[in-house]
């Protein structure tokens, strides 16, 4: 198999997030957090970091489109997200019809079409490939996994046979299709119809649309009861589970004094110019757990205007971005700072602003590093004109 490109670029998706959760307790499982996040969230991440996937359709329930419409997580390979109907089929055939918009005529038959349970989200991208490879050769294709299990027949609460199993396999998503041999199959049999199709090979199957099978994924966890999110969770790929954010800041020394700068006062030392109190290692901190968190930046958050108060200590303002950073799913996990000062001196200060911004991130001290640089006499920060912090954070997924 050769290394995916650019040009490699063939399917489209619709996530079918229509359920009704019927064994969830009553819970929306798709909106339900795992790790965090709503388990939707980590099953268009894993679809979206496959290089086999362009565009993507979400079919969702009445009661949580508008939800999931905003959600700051659906990435940007998200195009619509429609209400689905009350069979899996009706949610499938308005997941095609929102792709059908906007859509060239000419390879719109030729299109692969995959269609992913919202409710895997471990779907891996070797598998997405796979299945996508497989249409493209064959026309249809879907993940299957042996049965592992002595399967039984049951008649009122007896065994009544013990079936073969040498040919049984279940069948995981996406499944996967060629726009025009959906069409024709619904030309067959539409899918407002009196039949009902548990899924999508079931259709193809009843139009003898040859459907291939490749070898699914142990990983691909569907999520059908409570206990199933527990084992999600800890099965969700470390690499997903942290992000890094950058962040910088610079502002000129103004008058008066003390000095606040990484979450400590210095006294005898010029204060730095600002709306807040100028702490611009706080600030250039803030930015890149902001940013690490995909949430925007410190400037958005506090406009320096009235809207923020005059002089309000940075301290504060990290203390909101914390909060904010844990709604969001996430809690800080390292900072690591450079500030250039040519003044004043700050190489005893540097442990002092260590422990204080550990102990406003709620932070080990060892997960924060602090170092400073004189600025070489280089820029205004080299001149003694004013102070300038680099930061980066890394943030992980909250448990
Ligand atoms: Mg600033």
């Amino acid at each position: 198999m050769s290394a995916p490109g650019p040009a490699d670029v063939l399917a489209d998706v619709i996530v079918v997030a229509a359920g009704a959760s019927r064994r969830m307790d009553g819970i929306d499982k798709m909106l339900v957090p795992i790790a965090g996040r709503p388990m939707l969230a980590w099953t268009l991440e894993a679809l979206a970091a496959s290089p086999v996937v362009g565009r993507m359709v979400v079919v969702a329930s009445a009661g949580n489109i508008a939800e999931i419409s905003g959600a700051p997580w659906l990435p940007a390979l998200v195009t619509r997200v429609v209400v689905g109907g009350d069979r899996r089929q009706g949610s499938v055939s308005a997941g095609v019809d929102a792709l059908g918009q906007g859509q060239a005529a000419a390879d719109a038959a030729e299109r692969v079409i995959l269609v992913h349970d919202g409710a895997r989200p471990l779907v891996s991208a070797t598998l997405i490939e796979s299945v996508a490879r497989a249409v493209e050769l064959h026309g249809a294709a879907i993940p299957v996994m042996p049965v592992a299990e002595t399967v039984k027949r049951v008649a009122d609460e007896l065994v009544a046979e013990t079936v073969d199993r040498s040919d049984l396999v279940t069948a995981q998503t996406p499944q996967g299709v060629r726009a025009g041999l959906l069409a024709r199959a619904y030309e067959l049999y539409p899918p407002d119809g009196p039949e009902t199709w548990t899924d999508e090979a079931a259709l193809l199957e009843a139009c003898r649309i040859p459907v291939h099978v490749v070898p699914g994924d142990p990983s691909n966890l569907k999520v059908t009861q409570p206990a199933d999110l527990r084992r999600v969770e800890a099965m969700l790929p470390r690499s997903t589970m942290t992000r890094v954010g950058i962040g910088h800041d610079s502002h000129p020394f103004g008058p008066g004094e003390p000095l606040a700068l990484g979450g400590i006062v210095i006294d005898g030392a010029p204060r730095l110019f600002g709306h807040s109190d100028g702490d611009v290692v706080l600030h250039a901190l803030a930015d890149a757990l902001l940013g690490a968190a995909g949430l925007g930046d410190l400037g958005r958050l506090f406009p320096a205007d009235s809207r923020t108060p005059r002089g309000i200590p940075s301290a504060e303002l990290l203390a909101e971005v914390r909060d904010r950073v844990a709604a969001a799913g996430w809690r800080p996990a390292s900072a690591d700072l450079t500030i250039v000062a040519a003044r004043p001196r700050l190489g005893g200060h540097l442990d002092s602003m260590r422990d204080a911004i550990a102990a406003l991130l709620r932070l080990d001290p060892e997960a924060v590093n602090v170092k400073a640089s004189s600025g070489n006499l280089d820029g205004s920060e080299g001149a003694g004109r004013g102070i300038s912090a680099l930061a980066v954070a890394t943030v992980a997924v909250a448990s």
